[in-house]
């Protein structure tokens, strides 16, 4: 059955799929979460790319035609949303980041990011917001729009492209300054930062991504680069264009200095303590975690989970995530996956849980609070009336254990069905 619908994939596009396809469908599942709640006795009805009607099957009855999709010991989801990706990388234990930004031409990368993308969907994420090529320049607006055309199954993307950073701030790094090193994203400083954002939102970026953090030399601590003008003036030039800035910072101040700027989600944020949680909901900030990301560095760098003594900074991220939690800061769900595996990304849910979120807040985090704080909310991240058909079937209850995520039965992205194991 399931390669079947591939092979239909494969050879049409997905608009020729859907007129070839009957396409209603009758769903019933166990549970249905809707985004927000658990219900049980539910029913689900799609008509095309659309979810037509949602409620209990006393009252919402199977149309004559559609097909039905009768999931046992299942529940019902939207379509989860991937809050921080990097398509364009894959696990630095196989190759490291610098190899893989230096050595790998754009087109090899992109051939690869085709493979990242078709693991997302089938790991039940039907929308990614990804943040950076990291020196695959726009091959993130390329893979999109291929995915908008049919031509390769993948999720629903927003797209960063190159990302900005402050000059000298950014890898890779340590090499002899003689040299011209390609780096990880565009570089720019003070009123040049108006010409590069307006570049990037011309060339296809949905987002604007800043570097408010990093690394200044090899191996160093992080301390701020850009300085609040500087992130007004990318926010500005970005919001007047339509778009979100979204700032990386890990320090304290990088993160002051997003939040003050109008930053609308905080990616990382390993330093983040009572007072910028607060600075974050008096601002209405989103952060996005990425425990996954600190948890996979770590190993990579031989730490054994339950083993080996827990590493400073995963100590310091569960610190900051129970300042969060604690100050009720609005909590995203985003792993940096790309630095670990495409199509592990529940892995950062199972960390979540793991580190003191609630298994419902979790699922809510990576449907409707993603979907709120991206703009997609008319969209996608609720199954309600007149939103796209994105829809995941899980075995078991994930709202008791986040892990049954991982038991991916049935994906379908704008009514069109990827993955049935049914
Ligand atoms: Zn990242």
């Amino acid at each position: 059955m399931r390669k079947a619908i591939w092979l239909l994939n494969g050879i049409f596009s997905v608009g020729t799929l859907l007129a070839q396809q009957p396409n209603s469908y009758y769903i019933t599942a166990d549970r249905v979460f809707d985004g927000e709640t658990l219900h049980t006795g539910w029913a689900v009805l799609v008509d095309g790319d659309k979810i037509s009607a949602v409620g209990p099957t006393s009252q919402l009855k199977p149309p004559a035609g559609a097909i039905r999709i009768q999931a046992g010991n299942s529940t019902l989801l939207p379509g989860l949303i991937e809050g921080h990706s990097h398509i364009l990388l894959y696990p630095y234990n196989i190759t490291d980041w610098d190899t893989q930004v230096l050595k790998e031409s754009d087109t090899y990368r992109t051939a690869r990011a085709t493979t990242h993308l078709k693991k997302t969907l089938m790991a039940g994420f039907t929308t990614e917001r990804d943040l950076g090529t990291e020196g695959a320049g726009y091959a993130d607006v390329a893979l999109k729009r291929a995915v908008n055309e049919g031509l390769i199954p993948g999720p629903r993307l927003l797209v960063a492209g190159r990302a900005i950073v402050a000059t000298g701030s950014y890898g890779p790094k340590g090499y002899d300054p003689d040299s011209k090193i390609m780096l990880g994203a565009e570089e720019a400083d003070g009123s040049d930062l108006v010409r590069v954002t307006r570049d990037q939102m011309g060339k296809g970026a949905d987002i604007i991504k800043v570097y408010a953090d990093y690394r200044w030399g090899p191996g160093s601590e992080n301390l701020p680069t850009f300085s609040l003008e500087e992130l007004n003036l990318v926010r500005e030039t970005a919001n007047s264009g339509g778009r979100p800035l979204v700032v990386h910072a890990s320090t304290k101040e990088g993160m002051r200095r997003a939040i003050l700027a109008g930053a609308e989600t905080v990616e990382h944020g390993d330093e983040l303590d009572e007072e910028i949680a607060k600075l974050m909901v008096a601002h209405q900030v989103t952060w996005i975690p990425t425990l996954a990301a600190t948890e996979s560095i770590s190993r990579y760098r031989g730490w054994v989970k339950g083993k080996s003594p827990e590493p400073a900074n995963i100590t310091q991220k569960k610190k900051a995530f129970q300042a969060a939690l604690a100050a009720k800061v609005n909590i995203g769900m985003g792993g940096d996956v790309g630095v670990f595996a495409h199509g592990e990304n529940v892995l950062e849910m199972e960390l979540m849980v793991e580190y003191g979120m609630k298994a419902i807040d979790v699922l809510k985090a990576a449907t409707s609070i993603n979907a709120r704080a991206f703009h997609l909310e008319g969209l996608t991240g609720s199954i309600k009336t007149g939103l796209k058909a994105d829809l995941l079937i899980v075995e078991g209850n994930p709202a008791q254990q986040i892990a049954d995520c991982r038991n991916v039965k049935w994906v379908m992205k704008d009514g069109v069905v990827y993955r049935n194991e049914f």
